[in-house]
C-alpha cells in the first residue's frame, strides 16, 4: 500500500538532481583558481554552476510547472521550506550529503511509502491504516482515504477516516496540492463516486482549494482579441443542444497567433474554437474552411485529429467565421529533448509521431474526399517559386546564403514527388500526446495543410535536430546527446519514415532539409520585416527576424551536403551521360541584353551544358568549349610557343622592366580570337558582365594548356596576380571601385600587385601582418614594409591591393583589411627586385616595397574594416587552384619536351629512349601528372558544384600535390636532357624555378598539409 504524494514524478526527481548537480560540482569545480600571470590581483573566477555552466535549475523547474500545470513557484517553495535550518539550506552549508537532503526533502514531502509486503499486513487489516497515520503522525479525521474497494474503504472509515470511492482510480487526473506535503485520507461513510471529475470536485470541496489549475498554454483573453460571449454562449447551446449553462469560461491559447484560437468550457464541455483575425485579409490566407474540412476527412480515415463539430460563416456571431471543436486533453512537449523522460520513453514519442505522419501520408484522397485539396504534382517548384517571392516581398538587406539558395534550389528539384496530403508545419509541439503512452492523440495546426510532397513534411519534422536549444523561436537539440537521450538521429527519422511507408531510402533529403530550413529563413524574415514597420504580431518578432541569416546558412549548409551527395555518385568515366545540372539555368536569364562585357567570348558561351558530371579531358568538355579549347590550343601553337624565345630575349634585355611589344601585339591577337579573360568563375559573375562564363573545371583545361608557356597566361588576361584581384573587385567591390580599377584590367590597360607578405613577421600566417592602417579624416594612412610583391615592378601597374591592420586589438580575424591602393600615390618607395634563383621575373618582377605614410581616400576600403581576412580566403580560393591548373601544363609541356630529347639523343649506342631509368623517368612522370590533374579537376568540380568553401579540402590537397609533383616531373626532364635542361634555351630552368616557388607563394607546403589533416580529422573521424 502507497501513501504518495503528488510530487512522486520521474520529472520532478530529474529536477532534484539537476539541483544537486548544482550544488556538488559547485563544490568542486565553482571557484576556480590559476596561475596568476601579469600584474592582475585577481586569483580566482567564481561562478554558479547552475544557469553559467549548466542550465539554471530554476528554469528547468518554472518549465516543468507550466507543463505540467502546477502553480508557479511551487517547487521553489517546496525547496524553500524549513527555511534556514530547512534540508536545503543545510545541504548549501555543506552540513548534509545529497543522500542526506534527499532523505529529509522526502519526508518534508510526506513522501512515505508503506508497504505491506514488508508489514506482513495488507487491506481491510485495520492495522495498515493506523500505522500510516501513525507515521504520519495524524488523527483520523484528519485524512481522507482514496480506494476503488468497499470492504477496503469501510475498514478505514470504521476508524474514522473519510473516504472516497473512485472506480477505476488509475485515470484520476494528475492532482496538484498547492500544499505540497498533504497525504490525503477520506472519513466514514464512504462517498462513491463513478468519475474523476466528480472525485476531484469531492477532494477540492474537502479540502477547500484547487486541485486542478488552468488550461495549459492558455492565458485570459487579450483586450483586442475578446469575442462576444453572450452570442456565443447562444450559438453553443444551439449547436450542442443544451439546455442550461453555467457560465461560459474563455481563454486564449498561447500559440495559433496566426488563426487565434481559444478554450470554451460551458456546461462541462471543454471545447476549442479557431477562428480568423480581424480585419482586411488576404483572399488565400487564414482559410480556417480549409482547416475544418481537412480535419473532418482525416478523422473518418483514422488519423487522430480534434474532433471538429461545426464550421460557422456567418461573421455576425463572433465577427469572423470559426469553427469550433472538442478540446483534446493531453501532453504537448514543448521542447524536444523530452526533459525528464526515459530515454526508451522518448524513443516511443518520436516513434509515434513517425508512425502518425505516415498515417497522414497514407490517407486515400479519393476515399476522403480530399483529390482536389490543393494542385496535384509540382508541389516543390511551387513552394521554393512561392517562399522565393514571400521573402523578396519581406527583403531588407542582401543575405548571401539566400541568394545562393535562390540560385540553388530551382535547380535541384526531387526528380519525382509523390502526391499525399501534407501538414505543412508538422512538429512535436503541434502534438497532443496521452499522458502515459507515447500515443499521439491529435495532430493540430492544419493551417498550411495542401496536397504536395510528403518529404517536405519528414524533413520539416526534423528542423529541431539541427537547431541549438538556445534558438528563439524552435528549441532545438542540435547540441544534445541524442544516443544518450534515446532520441532517434535525423538520418534513423528519414530511414524509420521509409521503412514504414515502404519507400526506398530517400538519397536527397539534404535537398528536402535545405528547402525547409530556406521556407524557416523565409518566414523568419517576413516577421522581422513586419517587427521593422511595427505590425508584429509577436513581442519576439524583431529578435526572431534577426535570425533569418543564421538559418539561411544552416539551409545552405544541406545544400553544400546535397552536393557532395551527387559528386561522389557521379559516373567519373563517362561523364556527359548524366543530365544532372548543377546550373543549368536558361541562358537567357544569365545574359540581359545590352549588358557589357568585358569577355571577348562569343555570347553563347556554353558554360552551362558541361556543367553536370566531372570532365576529365578535354573531348569530353560541351561542344562550344570544346572548340574554345582547340581555338586556343591553335593560337599557342600558332602565336604563343613561337614567340617565346623572342619573349625570353627581351626578359634577359635591358629593355627587360617595360614590357614587351610583342606581348602587346599578342594581347590583342587573343582578345581578337576570343581567348580573354577566361578565369573569371560563373559563380562569381553569373550574368558573364565580365569573364567568359566558364565552369572552374572548364577553365582548368584551358588553363592547363596557357600554363604549358610561361608567357600565355598575360597573353590572355589571365595571369596571377591580376586575375586574383580581378575577381576580388567582382565579388567584394563597390561601383565605384569597379568602374576606377576592374574595367581597366579586364581591357588589358592596366596591372595590379598584391601586397601582403613582410620581412620581418612570418606571414604564412596572415594574422602575423604588421603593417597599419590607420584613419585620419577621411583617409586612411598606411605604413608597412612589404616584399615579394609579384608585378609591382611593372610600368602598367596601376593599383596594389594592400592587406594590413586596421586594429590591433580587435579579435585575431577581424584585425585585417584591405585597401586599394593607386600605385601613384606619394609615400610608395620600392626598394629592389628580389630574384628567384637568380630570375628577376621581369617586367612585373618581385619587389621589396616600403609604404611611408600613404594617404588613400576612405572609399578606398574594400567591404570595410575588419574583413581583410575574409577577402584574402576568398580571393586565394580560384586563384590559387589556377596556379596548380597551370603547374600541370608545365609538367605536360616538360614530359613532351623529355620525351623528344631522349629519342632523338644517343649515348652508348642507342638513343636515350631505351634505357631503363629514361623509361622509368617517363612513366612515373606521367602517373604523377595524371594523379595531380585529377586531383585539381576534382577540387574545381567541388568549386563548381558546392562553392569554395565545401572544397577547401580538395583545395589544400591539391596546393600540396601540385607544386612538388611538377618540381620532380620537370627536374626528371632536366636531367634527361642534361646540362642543356638548365640553360634558357629551354624553358624547363624557369618552370621548374617556378615550381619551387609556388611551394612559398601560394602558401607553403606545410601550411596546406597542416589543413589537410585539420579536415581530415574533423570530417572524416
Ligand atoms: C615567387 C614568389 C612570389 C610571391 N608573390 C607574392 C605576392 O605577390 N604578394 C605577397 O604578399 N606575397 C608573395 N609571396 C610571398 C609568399 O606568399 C610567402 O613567402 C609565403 O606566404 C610564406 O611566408 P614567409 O616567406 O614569410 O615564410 P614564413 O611564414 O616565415 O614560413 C617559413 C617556413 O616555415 C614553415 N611553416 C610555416 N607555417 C607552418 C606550419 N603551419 N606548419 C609547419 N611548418 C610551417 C614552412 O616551411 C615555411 O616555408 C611570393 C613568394 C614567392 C616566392
Amino acid at each position: 500500500m502507497c501513501v504518495r504524494s503528488c510530487f512522486q514524478s520521474p520529472r520532478l526527481q530529474w529536477v532534484w538532481r539537476t539541483a544537486f548537480l548544482k550544488h556538488t560540482q559547485r563544490r568542486h569545480q565553482g571557484s576556480h583558481r590559476w596561475t596568476h600571470l601579469g600584474g592582475s590581483t585577481y586569483r580566482a573566477v567564481i561562478f554558479d554552476m547552475g544557469g553559467v555552466l549548466i542550465p539554471s535549475p530554476g528554469r528547468v523547474a518554472a518549465e516543468w510547472e507550466v507543463q505540467n500545470r502546477i502553480p508557479s513557484g511551487t517547487i521553489l517553495k517546496a525547496l524553500m521550506e524549513g527555511g534556514e535550518n530547512g534540508p536545503w539550506m543545510r545541504f548549501m552549508r555543506a552540513e548534509i550529503t545529497a543522500e542526506g537532503f534527499l532523505r529529509e526533502f522526502g519526508r518534508l514531502c510526506s513522501e512515505m511509502i508503506v508497504e505491506s509486503c514488508m508489514e506482513g499486513i495488507c487491506k481491510p487489516d485495520p492495522r495498515i491504516y493506523k500505522l500510516c497515520l501513525e507515521q504520519l503522525g495524524l488523527q483520523p479525521s484528519e485524512s481522507i482515504f482514496l480506494d476503488d474497494l468497499g470492504t477496503n474503504l469501510k475498514e478505514a472509515a470504521r476508524l474514522g477516516i473519510h473516504t472516497i470511492k473512485r472506480q477505476g482510480f488509475a485515470v484520476l487526473p494528475k492532482l496538484v496540492s498547492n500544499s505540497w506535503a498533504q497525504a490525503i485520507y477520506p472519513p466514514y461513510p464512504p462517498k462513491v463516486v463513478n468519475d474523476p471529475e466528480t472525485a476531484v470536485k469531492e477532494l477540492e470541496a474537502l479540502l477547500g482549494f484547487t486541485l486542478r489549475v488552468g488550461v495549459p498554454n492558455t492565458r485570459p483573453v487579450k483586450k483586442t482579441m475578446e469575442i462576444p460571449k453572450d452570442s456565443l454562449q447562444k450559438y453553443l447551446k444551439d449547436l450542442l443542444g443544451i439546455q442550461t449553462t453555467g457560465p461560459l469560461e474563455l481563454l486564449q491559447f498561447d500559440h495559433g497567433q496566426s488563426n487565434p484560437t481559444y478554450y470554451i468550457r460551458l456546461a462541462n464541455r471543454d471545447l476549442v474554437l479557431r477562428k480568423k483575425p480581424p480585419g482586411t485579409l488576404l483572399p488565400s490566407a487564414h482559410a480556417i474552411e480549409r482547416e475544418f474540412r481537412i480535419m473532418k476527412a482525416l478523422a473518418n480515415a483514422g488519423v487522430p485529429v480534434p474532433n471538429v463539430l461545426d464550421l460557422c460563416e456567418d461573421s455576425s456571431v463572433i465577427g469572423t467565421p470559426f469553427y469550433v471543436m472538442e478540446y483534446c486533453p493531453g501532453l504537448i512537449y514543448k521542447d524536444p529533448s523530452l526533459p525528464g523522460l526515459e530515454p526508451s520513453h522518448r524513443r516511443a514519442i518520436y516513434t509515434a509521431m513517425n508512425t502518425v505522419l505516415c498515417k497522414i501520408h497514407s490517407v486515400d484522397l479519393q476515399a476522403v474526399g480530399l483529390e482536389d485539396y490543393g494542385k496535384q504534382g509540382d508541389y516543390i517548384p511551387r513552394q521554393v517559386r512561392t517562399w522565393v517571392k514571400q521573402y523578396r516581398a519581406s527583403e531588407t538587406s542582401t543575405i548571401p546564403a539566400m541568394e545562393r539558395l535562390i540560385e540553388w534550389l530551382p535547380l535541384h528539384l526531387p526528380r519525382q514527388q509523390r502526391t499525399t496530403v501534407v501538414h505543412g508545419d508538422f512538429r512535436l509541439d503541434n502534438l497532443v500526446f496521452h499522458p502515459e503512452e507515447p500515443e499521439v492523440l491529435a495532430v493540430l495546426d492544419w493551417e498550411l495543410s495542401t496536397l504536395g510532397d510528403p518529404l517536405a513534411d519528414v524533413a520539416y519534422s526534423c528542423l529541431a535536430h539541427y537547431l541549438p536549444s538556445s534558438f528563439p523561436v524552435l528549441r532545438g537539440i542540435n547540441d544534445c546527446d541524442l544516443t544518450q537521450l534515446g532520441i532517434p538521429a535525423a538520418e534513423e527519422y528519414f530511414r524509420m519514415y521509409c521503412l514504414q511507408m515502404g519507400l526506398p531510402p530517400t538519397e536527397n533529403w539534404n535537398f528536402y532539409m535545405a528547402f525547409s530550413f530556406f521556407r524557416v529563413a523565409a518566414i523568419l524574415q517576413g516577421v522581422y520585416k513586419r517587427s521593422l514597420t511595427g505590425q508584429a504580431s509577436s513581442t519576439y518578432a524583431e529578435q526572431t527576424g534577426k535570425l533569418t541569416e543564421f538559418v539561411s546558412n544552416l539551409a545552405w549548409d544541406f545544400a553544400v551536403k546535397e552536393g557532395f551527395r551527387v559528386f561522389k555518385e557521379m559516373p567519373f568515366t563517362n561523364p556527359l551521360t548524366r543530365s544532372y545540372h548543377t546550373w543549368a539555368r536558361p541562358q537567357s536569364q544569365w545574359c540581359p541584353t545590352g549588358s557589357r562585357s568585358y569577355s571577348s567570348v562569343p555570347e553563347a558561351s556554353p558554360a552551362h551544358t558541361s556543367r553536370g558530371g566531372l570532365v576529365i579531358s578535354p573531348e569530353s568538355l560541351s561542344p562550344p568549349v570544346r572548340e574554345l579549347y582547340h581555338r586556343l590550343k591553335h593560337f599557342m601553337e600558332q602565336r604563343v610557343y613561337p614567340a617565346e624565345p623572342e619573349l625570353q630575349s627581351h626578359q634577359a634585355s635591358a629593355a627587360r622592366w617595360s614590357p614587351s611589344p610583342l606581348i602587346e601585339d599578342l594581347k590583342e591577337k587573343a582578345k581578337a580570337e576570343g581567348l580573354w579573360n577566361l578565369f573569371l568563375p560563373l559563380e562569381a559573375d553569373p550574368e558573364k558582365k565580365y569573364g567568359a562564363g566558364l565552369t572552374n573545371v572548364e577553365y582548368a583545361h584551358l588553363c592547363e594548356l596557357m600554363g604549358t608557356s610561361l608567357y600565355a597566361p598575360e597573353v590572355c588576361n589571365c595571369s596571377a596576380p591580376d586575375t586574383g584581384n580581378m575577381e576580388l573587385l567582382v565579388r567584394y567591390g563597390t561601383e565605384a571601385q569597379k568602374a576606377r580599377w576592374l574595367i581597366p584590367l579586364l581591357e588589358g590597360k592596366a596591372r595590379s600587385c598584391f601586397a601582403m607578405t613582410e620581412p620581418q613577421v612570418a606571414s604564412s600566417d596572415a594574422t602575423n601582418i604588421e603593417a597599419s592602417i590607420r584613419e585620419e579624416d577621411s583617409f586612411y594612412v598606411i605604413n608597412g614594409h612589404k616584399w615579394w610583391i609579384t608585378g609591382i615592378l611593372d610600368p602598367r601597374c596601376q593599383l596594389c591591393v594592400f592587406m594590413g591592420k586596421t586594429d590591433p586589438h580587435a579579435p585575431r580575424h577581424r584585425q585585417q583589411s584591405v585597401l586599394l591602393v593607386p600605385m601613384d600615390t606619394p609615400g610608395i618607395k620600392i626598394i629592389r627586385p628580389l630574384t628567384v634563383y637568380g630570375l628577376e621575373d621581369a617586367p612585373g618582377g618581385h619587389g621589396e616595397v616600403r609604404f611611408e605614410h600613404v594617404r588613400v581616400p576612405k572609399e578606398n576600403m574594400v567591404l570595410g574594416p575588419g574583413r581583410g581576412f575574409e577577402i584574402a580566403q576568398g580571393r586565394l580560393g580560384p586563384g590559387r587552384i589556377h596556379h596548380c591548373m597551370r603547374l600541370i601544363g608545365f609538367s605536360e609541356r616538360a614530359l613532351a619536351l623529355m620525351k623528344a630529347r631522349v629519342k632523338s639523343r644517343l649515348a652508348f649506342g642507342k638513343p636515350l629512349v631505351e634505357q631503363g631509368t629514361v623509361l622509368a623517368d617517363i612513366a612515373q612522370s606521367r602517373v604523377e601528372i595524371e594523379q595531380a590533374r585529377l586531383l585539381v579537376l576534382r577540387a574545381a568540380h567541388l568549386m563548381d558544384l558546392a562553392g569554395n568553401k565545401a572544397a577547401a579540402l580538395d583545395i589544400a590537397m591539391i596546393k600540396m600535390v601540385a607544386p612538388s609533383m611538377a618540381s620532380r616531373v620537370i627536374d626528371r626532364a632536366i636531367q634527361a636532357f642534361g646540362a642543356a635542361g638548365l640553360s634558357s634555351d629551354y624553358p624547363l630552368a624557369q618552370f621548374f624555378t617556378w615550381a619551387r616557388a609556388l611551394r612559398f607563394a601560394d602558401g607553403p607546403d606545410e601550411v596546406h598539409r597542416a589543413t589537410v589533416a585539420k579536415l581530415e580529422l574533423k570530417h572524416r573521424i
